[in-house]
């Protein structure tokens, strides 16, 4: 098996950042973290004596590159980007939007990446803005830091044309891609009612390519390497390597840039089941012969989502972990579907029931996870409800027992990480 080349940065020694970035690890080779060695991002002539130089293609030679090695987006959908890219004709017209408002709170892997090598995410956002044949590239971040650094590599680099990076509002929600759309059109940052997808009508009303940030920077990759050298490493079925963000009781926390297709018992320990696969959107598994190949895990009926990986440690309560982030979820609807609004709270609400050991009717709350499944304008009940729905499955004997009026006494040390509260002006 595989294991940890290196630990390329320790914890909180990113001086640039002015705020604490988690461990990187490397499993393998490092891609994406190449040249990550030290407590700084790298910078613009690190970056040029890497392999490969970064080559002008045209869109269909874009396209054709991404089909070849099966590039999958990297912000939860997975979904093909040459699929997506083929959706789009070249023209001034176009957009390009670079979403890095990572605003899955178990998630650090899209800050790593834009705080540790910001080079990487502006060599996809060139590539793409040069193939489509704009000077329109936004980039959207939710955090100061990866602003202000992503602001000072594009003043390094004689290549960028015109690319603007904007700070925008939190919020879970705000960071799915028509809420951000939204958000920069100065509407309110929430998904659309109804389906509209940014190739058709994305940023200033335009035809958008819009993706997340790491799909930009194994863009810039696959254009450095070319395809047959991307093809290098991992899975057969989805090329290359992925970030995830490994959390809790794990041996490696932090940001790990792996080879896709590694088994999830290479990243948790022995014994260490169940795991959160994906994040607050993602699946509670415990098989841990499981690939993280976006592909693989597909034919299970799961998602890498934000390639968040998490075990809780043996001495905190699962149930009111899960009762915590389901409070969290059912507070961050947009508050425009009636599913979601009063669906969510109701789960939240028996889920804190069963935390305190009260018993809790587990057929109704089983029919609600049912009725908020796929009825919101955005997937966010639909994610929530798988959440919530597989922690009860893989903790059967904890809901088992807690139904039964006995909770097991132990505390919510709150493992799962939840951003702090608001403040609201009084
Ligand atoms: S499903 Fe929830 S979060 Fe999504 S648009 Fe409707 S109310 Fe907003």
């Amino acid at each position: 098996m595989t294991s940890f080349a290196r630990t390329v940065l320790e914890q909180g020694s990113h001086p640039d950042a002015g705020v604490p970035v988690p461990a990187l690890h490397v499993l393998g080779t490092a891609r994406l973290l190449d040249g990550a060695t030290g407590a700084r991002a790298v910078g613009y002539t690190e970056q040029l004596m890497l392999p490969g130089t970064l080559p002008q293609w045209r869109l269909d030679t874009l396209i054709a590159a991404a089909r070849t090695v099966g590039l999958l987006g990297r912000g939860g959908a997975a979904f093909p980007v040459a699929a997506k890219l083929a959706a789009l004709h070249t023209g001034r017209h176009n957009r390009v939007l670079v979403n890095g408002s990572e605003s899955e709170p178990a998630s650090w892997k899209d800050r790593a990446l834009m705080r540790c090598a910001p080079h990487r995410v502006l060599d996809g956002a060139i590539l793409v803005a040069h193939a489509l044949g704009t000077r329109r590239t936004t980039i959207a971040v939710h955090d100061t830091a990866s602003a202000r650094i992503l602001r000072a590599a594009a003043h390094e680099r004689p290549d960028v044309r015109k690319i603007r990076v904007i700070e925008t509002g939190g919020g879970f929600v705000a960071g799915e891609v028509q809420a951000l759309i939204n958000g920069l059109g100065g509407r309110p940052p929430v998904p659309n009612g109804r389906r509209i997808l940014p190739v058709d009508r994305g940023v200033d009303g335009r035809p958008t390519f819009a993706s997340n940030v790491e799909t930009f920077a194994q863009l810039g990759l696959l254009a450095r390497l070319g395809p047959a050298s991307f093809r290098g490493a991992g899975s057969p079925d989805e090329p290359g390597t992925t970030l995830v963000t490994l959390l809790g009781d794990v041996p490696r926390a932090g940001v790990a840039e792996i080879p896709t297709g590694t088994p999830l018992r290479a990243l948790v320990g022995p014994g260490s089941s169940p795991v959160l696969l994906g994040g607050y959107h993602g699946t509670w598994v415990t098989d841990m012969d499981l690939c993280l190949d976006r592909p693989a895990l597909r034919s299970h009926g799961i998602g890498l989502g934000a390639g968040v990986v998490a075990v809780l440690p043996p001495d905190t309560c699962p149930i009111g972990e899960v009762a915590r982030v389901a409070r969290w979820l059912s507070n961050e609807s947009a508050g425009q579907c009636g599913p979601c609004i009063f669906g969510l709270a109701a789960i939240a609400e028996d889920l804190e029931t069963l935390a305190a050991g009260r018993p809790v009717d587990l057929r109704n709350l089983h029919v609600r996870l049912g009725l908020v499944d796929g009825r919101g304008a955005c997937s966010h009940p639909d994610g929530a409800s798988r959440f919530v729905a597989t922690a009860l499955q893989a903790f059967r004997d904890h809901v088992a027992s807690h139904a039964g009026g006995h909770s097991c006494g132990l505390p919510v040390r709150g493992a799962l990480p939840l951003p702090p509260p608001v403040r609201v002006a009084r």
